[in-house]
């Protein structure tokens, strides 16, 4: 999938000229000549990049930008902002308005080029995080707006002291600086610890600094943790193998600190943005396979993890057992006492059950008032002694129905089966539980039944 980028300018020749190179890449590419229309087309998420020339008729192009940051639907475009060669200030400018990056006119190809891949790829990872992660945009984006991006950890990994002092002085206001000179260090730390942005610096000695970005990209802690180079002005051409290996941003010596600041800044709230959204995926992903009231596994989690436990104790000619446990009565208990009081026993059950099992037994919540827990590498006659403690453990204590509400007794029904070898699956070894519990069901209840192989 290729990235459609949006050019505005309000001169023509230059949205042509543009339009030619990325199109010439195959980027795809709209164009603006005014900030209005650039804010509808971004508004109806129609763009992935937006190159942004600063000097326009009407809202010029730091009030776009600062527009489009400040709105949650549009927060997330990449801006680029196009400044004039001899306005050094409008970079930092443009930094501040939220831009995510800027070039100066005339913008050379390599550095265009550059910028736009490694902006377009983290807008695909963030698309890609955002979808996935519904609620983000509720939780998240509004707190990373108010974001200033300071207060983050920031390690510099620099082996000249001159150096280091530099950029420390200028960070030491808005971050919290810390310095490692020793790259294998330096690497092993940043795994470690929860730093927001990594600055290395080019010219490390005895080391190579691509390597060290390359290994920082490639470890799975450190995957999206931003990383931004220090480099000279000659260094062009490893500035641009460090982008293709996933750097994030780089600065040229001699170092401007208002410059230092604001991209640092930047990398900070980037970070503290995607850290949210992938929090936020993890707890939906933890929501899809939990079970809301009793917080146990659910059916799905069972069905994708059972034929897995299955295959292992075939593989190892061990045993694996399962419990398929029945609240008795259970409608009566909704009937007299509400539904309410229903469900505090559902949750109360559900905690005498997990201190029934092991760790490693999968306790779940099938439906309603039925339970499963498979428990590997478990003989027929000890499930058979824990579906014995489970229902005792229901069936001697009553179960308050919350504060003022009483307490009533409850008892459970328990079919067990075990795993028979070659030729077994799990559809079928629940079924045999199944079968068992309708017997403890029929023989009077509160009971415990094992299938008889
Ligand atoms: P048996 O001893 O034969 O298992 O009888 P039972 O009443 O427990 O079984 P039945 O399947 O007839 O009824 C189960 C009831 O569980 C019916 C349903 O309303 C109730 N139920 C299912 N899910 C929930 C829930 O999440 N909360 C509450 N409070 N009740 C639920
Ligand atoms: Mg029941
Ligand atoms: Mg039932």
């Amino acid at each position: 999938m290729t990235a459609r980028i949006l050019v505005v300018d309000d001169v023509e020749v230059n949205v042509r000229l543009l339009e030619a190179r990325l199109t010439a890449e195959y980027f795809d590419v709209i164009t603006a000549h005014d900030g209005a229309t650039a804010l509808e087309i971004c508004a109806r998420a129609q763009c992935d990049i937006v190159l942004l020339d600063v000097m326009m008729p009407g809202i010029d192009g730091f009030e776009v930008c600062r527009r489009l940051k400040a709105d949650p639907k549009t927060h997330h475009i990449p801006v680029v902002i196009i400044t004039a060669l001899d306005q050094p200030a409008d970079r930092v400018r443009g930094l501040e308005a939220g831009a995510d990056d800027f070039l100066t006119k005339p913008v050379a190809d390599v550095a265009l080029l550059a910028r736009v891949r490694s902006l377009a790829r983290l807008k695909m990872l963030g698309d890609e995080l955002r979808l996935r992660a519904q609620t983000a945009r509720d939780i998240g984006m509004i707190e990373t707006i108010a974001d200033k991006g300071e207060g983050g950890r920031v390690l510099i990994v620099d082996d000249r002291e001159s150096s280091q002092d530099r950029i420390r002085a200028a960070l030491s206001d808005t971050q919290s600086v810390e310095v490692e000179s020793e790259p294998h260090e330096a690497l092993f730390r940043a795994a470690e610890e929860d730093f927001d942005v990594v600055i290395v610096s080019l010219s490390l000695q005895g080391f190579d600094p691509l390597r060290l970005c390359a290994q920082i990209r490639s470890l799975e802690r450190t995957r999206t943790l931003p990383v931004v180079l220090i480099a000279d002005p000659d260094e062009h051409g490893r500035v641009l193998r460090a982008l293709d290996v996933g750097v994030n941003d780089y600065i040229l010596r001699p170092l401007d600190p208002n410059e230092l600041i604001a991209r640092i800044r930047t990398q900070v709230r980037r970070h503290r943005y995607t850290s949210r959204l992938r929090n936020n995926l993890q707890v939906s992903m933890e929501l899809a396979v939990t079970d809301d009231l009793t917080g146990l596994h659910n059916r799905r989690y069972m069905e994708m993890h059972l034929q897995a436990l299955f295959d292992q104790a075939a593989a190892r000619g061990r045993a694996l057992s399962a419990l398929v446990v029945d609240i008795d009565f259970f409608k009566s208990v909704n009937d007299r006492h509400g539904h309410d009081a229903g469900d505090e026993v559902l949750r109360e059950f559900s905690r005498r059950l997990k201190a029934s099992v092991r760790g490693i037994d999968l306790a779940v919540r099938l439906g309603g008032e039925e339970f499963v827990v498979v428990m590997p590498e478990t003989e027929v006659a000890v499930a058979r002694l824990v579906a014995e403690r489970i229902r005792a453990k229901v069936a001697t204590k009553p179960f308050s129905l919350g504060a003022g509400q009483g307490a009533i007794d409850v008892t459970v029904s328990v079919g067990v089966a075990s795993h028979l070898g070659a030729g077994d699956d799990p559809a079928a070894l629940l079924k045999r539980a199944d079968v068992a519990l309708y017997r403890a069901k029929a023989d009077g209840r509160n009971r415990v039944v094992a299938h008889a192989a």
